[in-house]
């Protein structure tokens, strides 16, 4: 599963990456210096795309003005494999249609400095038609997406361009990892695609958020996703497509809510509780959020009573003065 919709295997520190080298290109699995790991990796895949029959690529954007499509990556890797074997193959998103030619320099611009804070991706390769005495096949990809745009809370969401702005934003994304969510699509973005895909299967991912908006705001199209997260929580509770035990630990939440010293106390127990439990009651398969990432430490005092040891403290001083 990719962790990240631009860098799918962030999750991965270069010792992890000599050690699956190691296992299946017979590699040092102590050698994990980066250019070294890049030298094996070209040595093992140049043979391969060099006899492939035919390459396969996906697209950023397609124009409608020219029929042509662009492809964009940081590694060349789509380019290889769209030009050296003699039949390319393409998979584009139907979303992905742009309407002319000036308006992709705006999109392309908008990818990279969203994605990268790049003015431009290493590789921007437009093609137009298939290479001499080549062949290209361009396959128009729906998947739910006619679906989606006949949803009219979450249609906007086919606006994406797959920046992954939202999720280096997120705190819920920056704490857990985007293994966590176990969709293809992680994230704040992904909380808002993958119901649309299964409502039953991913109906805890809205919930996955603390709607603090940042996504929202750094998101280069102007995607509504903390409004629509909260919209598709609604629904997903309409549907009755809650699991058991987060419409019961919500209700829970509710009742705690309601009552502030109930609250403070369940707190202060918690994080006790967090800091004595042993490994294995809080990284299990219950928990996908713990994973991949280690849970934050429990903190040593709550804002609260930081506040009402120190300021309500001095604020009754000043008042008796
Ligand atoms: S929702 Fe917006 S910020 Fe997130 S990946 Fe898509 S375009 Fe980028």
């Amino acid at each position: 599963m990719p962790s990240h919709i631009v860098v799918p295997a962030v999750h991965k520190l270069t010792p992890d990456v000599a050690k699956l080298f190691a296992e299946h290109y017979h590699t040092d699995p102590n050698d994990d210096d980066p250019q070294s790991l890049a030298w094996s990796q070209r040595l093992a895949a140049r043979p391969v795309i060099l006899a492939a029959d035919a390459g396969m690529t996906g697209g950023n954007f397609v124009v409608a003005e020219t029929g042509s499509f662009v492809v964009c990556t940081n590694e060349g890797n789509a380019d290889l494999s769209a030009t050296v074997p003699g039949l390319h193959i393409a998979t584009l998103g139907i979303e992905r249609l742009v309407p002319r030619m000036a308006d992709l320099g705006v999109f392309v611009r908008m990818l990279s400095r969203s994605a990268l804070g790049s003015p431009i991706t290493q590789y921007t390769t437009h093609f137009r038609g298939p290479q001499d005495g080549g062949e290209m096949h361009v396959v128009l990809v729906d998947n739910g997406r006619s679906h989606r745009l006949g949803m009219e809370d979450f249609w906007t969401s086919l606006k994406c361009i797959r920046c992954g702005a939202c999720m280096n934003t997120c705190p819920v994304y920056r704490r857990s990892g985007g293994l966590s969510y176990g969709a293809v699509y992680s994230g704040p973005i992904g909380a808002i695609i993958d119901p649309t895909f299964n409502e039953r299967k991913y109906s805890t991912l809205p919930f996955a958020s603390t709607m603090n908006g940042s996504c929202t705001n750094v998101c280069p199209v102007r995607i509504n996703i903390h409004d629509q997260l909260y919209k598709w929580r609604r629904v997903l509770a309409e549907h009755h497509e809650l699991p058991f035990v987060k419409r019961e630990v919500m209700n829970m939440a509710g009742r705690l809510m309601g009552q502030p010293k109930l609250y403070r106390a369940a707190i202060s127990g918690t994080e006790t509780a967090l800091g004595v439990l042993p490994r294995f009651a809080l990284y299990n398969w219950l928990n996908p959020w713990g994973k991949n990432r280690e849970l934050p430490h429990p903190v040593k005092q709550t804002f609260h009573s930081w506040y009402k040891q120190n300021r309500l403290k001095t604020k009754k001083k000043g008042e008796d003065a």
